[in-house]
């Protein structure tokens, strides 16, 4: 029986699995189907909320300790398993944004580099930007990965440990309780007439968007929410920018082999992972604002993610409520690759009763929730 059942392979899975097994636990991680395939494939790999200004001191917290650690993370999975994550800090340029006061407080209280720069700076950075950008916010620290790199990176440091096992294709359908013995987990395989039972010591739920619906006997039903959102992606010779451009909520996030990612939409539509044709023609007119060369040419992909939208815009982790064993690490919302790093060690922080690296207080699951959710940046 492993110390730990984790359910859910995204990158809060990967990454709470990677941590247990660095301070000596065995780990069984399940995913309904191939790892990472939801949300941390899906999103743009900023390693950076977007405009983190509008963000709690909580998300906060969390981001600082991520960023500081991303090029560590990074550096370690290039060395175990000789894949490059591209993480890339080339800074993000946010053009005309109306908050320039507000931005700029929040970076002089919280230490971050943040500068207002005028029009021609703007264009000597970004020559290819559309004209007409007047004023920009420019963050030079900030810097994106390459996230269905990053998980495959997870992944395969994983399946080098011998505590380790992945079990893809089951899907967690229920769990019992035991007490003092630990937990167990029915959980449906693809081609299983019957479901199978797995025990472990402790659970850990990181099944992202769908993690209200496992622990709905423990958690309020909307305390975790799927927020649509979708994207697109270009194929260039060479990428059109250097660095994300951001304005209005749409961003452009190149690439260094020219891919150019277009994102992203906000949308509730339930579990609906479809793409759609007015999402499509929305992000095309985003794109073409920017940089006016695309219109010349037709994406290559289209696509659409589930993020995990906790009620309050803070996402839970720890102990799940009237449980001894169960633990949850979800609902990191539009910031879930940038938290990552930072929400996996919280929790393991917890777990072991060890110094947290933040104040667990604000992620506790059985937090008061005020939906917020359709108001969050
Ligand atoms: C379009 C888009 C753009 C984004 N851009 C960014 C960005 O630039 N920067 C950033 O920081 N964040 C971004 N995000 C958010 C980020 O991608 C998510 O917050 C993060 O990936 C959530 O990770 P997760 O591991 O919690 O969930 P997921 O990656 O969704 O993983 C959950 C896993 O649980 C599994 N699962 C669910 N139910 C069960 C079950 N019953 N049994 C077994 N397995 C189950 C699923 O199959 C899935 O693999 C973006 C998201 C989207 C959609």
């Amino acid at each position: 029986m492993p110390d730990f059942l984790i359910v859910g392979a995204g990158i809060n899975g990967l990454l709470t699995a990677r941590e247990l097994l660095a301070n000596g636990a065995s780990v069984t991680l399940l995913d309904q189907q191939y790892a990472a395939r939801e949300a941390s494939w899906a999103g743009g790999g900023i390693v950076s909320p977007l405009y983190p200004w509008r963000y709690s001191a909580a998300i906060t917290a969390l981001a600082s300790w991520a960023q500081a650690f991303y090029p560590t993370l990074a550096d370690e999975l290039a060395c175990e398993t000789g894949i490059d994550v591209e993480f890339c800090p080339q800074g993000l340029l946010m053009l005309d944004s109306r908050e320039e006061a507000q931005a700029l407080r929040w970076a002089a209280q919280f230490g971050r580099r943040m500068q207002a720069i005028p029009q021609p700076a703007i264009y000597q950075q970004e020559p290819d930007l559309a004209p007409g950008f007047t004023s920009a916010l420019w963050m030079s620290e900030v810097a994106h990965i390459r996230n269905p790199r990053l998980c495959a990176a997870l992944l395969s440091s994983l399946q080098q440990q011998k505590n380790f096992q992945l079990l893809q294709h089951r899907r967690m359908i229920a769990m019992d309780l035991q007490g003092d013995s630990g937990v167990s987990v029915l959980a449906q395989g693809q081609n299983q007439a019957t479901p199978q039972r797995l025990h472990a010591e402790h659970l850990v739920v990181t099944a992202g968007a769908w993690t209200a619906e496992l622990l709905e006997s423990h958690l309020p039903a909307d305390c975790v929410a799927p927020v649509k959102g979708q994207m697109l992606l270009f194929k260039l010779d060479e990428p059109p920018l250097q660095r994300i451009v951001l304005t209005d909520g749409r961003y452009l996030i190149p690439r260094q082999d020219g891919h150019l990612l277009v994102g992203s939409t906000l949308e509730f539509a339930g579990f609906d992972k479809r793409s759609t044709v007015v999402a499509k023609e929305s992000l095309l007119e985003s794109a073409y604002a920017l940089v006016p060369q695309l219109e010349s040419m037709q994406p290559v992909q289209q696509w659409a993610g589930l993020r995990p939208g906790s009620a309050d815009g803070v996402p839970l982790i720890g102990a799940v409520p009237n449980t001894d064993r169960v633990f949850v690490n979800a609902g990191q919302y539009r910031n879930g690759l940038v938290l990552a790093p930072a929400s996996a060690r919280l929790l393991v922080d917890i777990i072991l009763a060890r110094e947290p690296i933040t104040d667990p207080l604000p992620y506790a699951p059985s937090r008061k929730f005020r939906n917020e959710l359709t108001r969050s940046a």
